[in-house]
């Protein structure tokens, strides 16, 4: 089984219509894991079916039992985070600063100090429109735990690509470059970057490039828009080359891409020859490029 993750350096350069155009084109040979999990949308184009949902838990907090305490103050000694606070003859703990240590509770004299599970989020297990499966989240409102939901989305689409003995997993990276997108790369197989010819577009795939040239992952690139800026097409490719980087596709600006995602349907699902047929070329480059070694 190959992991195939596609990511770009920021938001808006067509990423995800390119991951459900691959999702479409690989059918059931594949999980998806959406790992875009501050802006999941593959749900958007794939209309998935949901199959299971758990609750993702990112750590703990402490919760004062206003009736056991006594009042004692011995936890806000310890508390290096300054997370309590008193409240009356008792103490109270402020869970925005509460870092799930743990410590408070052990000291407490009368137990009244409960370590409580922290739901950061939910994970769903979807089957898609395009018969295969999704792996999907949606993070908790003000958690900040993305890295650690990308991980487990991550291990969830691994444990149903083993079960269905599916060749690839696809994975819809997270833009930028922070600890999601390396999340969403660390034990990859291939690596596709997806740009678009501006000053911005270069700027982000050098820094995202960086942090896949880390892992030393194989990768490719797909220009997307080339033709928005040829000169700086070029500069995109005289970089590509100079990188060692496959360049998969250089795909046309289109109206496409709007459409689709307006449709619910993936680009390769719609009238446009010459983005579609650029779009399939890119995905046979990969599966050529991520063949399994005979057994
Ligand atoms: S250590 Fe326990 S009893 Fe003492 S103030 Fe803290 S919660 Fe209350
Ligand atoms: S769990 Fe740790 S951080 Fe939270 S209140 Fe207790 S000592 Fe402070």
């Amino acid at each position: 089984m190959k992991q195939i993750v596609i990511i770009s350096g920021k938001g808006g350069t067509g990423k995800t219509s390119l991951t459900a155009s691959f999702a479409w084109l690989a059918g059931k040979n594949t999980v998806v894991a959406d790992c875009d999990v501050d802006a999941a949308d593959m749900h958007l184009v794939t209309a998935p079916e949901t199959l299971e949902k758990r609750d993702f838990f990112s750590g703990y907090e402490a919760v004062i039992n206003p009736e056991t305490c006594v009042g004692c103050g011995d936890c806000v000694e310890v508390c290096h985070f300054d997370a309590i606070e008193p409240e009356g003859e008792v103490y109270k703990v402020l869970p925005v600063e509460c870092e799930g240590c743990g410590y408070c509770a052990r000291i407490c004299p009368v137990e009244a100090i409960e370590m409580k599970l922290l739901k950061a989020g939910d994970i769903f297990v979807a089957r898609t429109r395009m018969d295969n499966l999704l792996v999907h989240a949606r993070l908790g409102i003000g958690s900040d735990m993305s890295g650690k939901l990308v991980a487990e989305v991550r291990k969830e689409a691994r444990q149903q690509a083993e079960k269905t003995d599916v060749e690839y997993i696809l994975i819809d990276g997270s833009p930028g470059i922070g600890c999601p997108v390396t999340a969403s790369v660390t034990g990859t197989d291939y690596v596709v970057l997806v740009t678009e010819p501006t000053l911005s577009g270069m700027h982000d795939l050098e820094r995202v490039l960086k942090v896949v040239q880390n892992f030393g992952i194989p990768a490719g690139c797909v220009i997307n828009k080339a033709d928005i800026h040829t000169e700086m097409a070029g500069r995109l490719k005289a970089f590509l080359k100079e990188q060692s980087i496959e360049l998969l596709a250089e795909i046309p600006y289109s109206s496409v891409f709007s459409k689709a995602i307006n449709a619910g349907k993936s680009v390769v699902e719609m009238e446009d020859p010459g983005v579609v047929g650029r779009i399939k070329k890119a995905w046979e480059i990969i599966i050529q490029r991520n063949v399994e070694p005979e057994k």
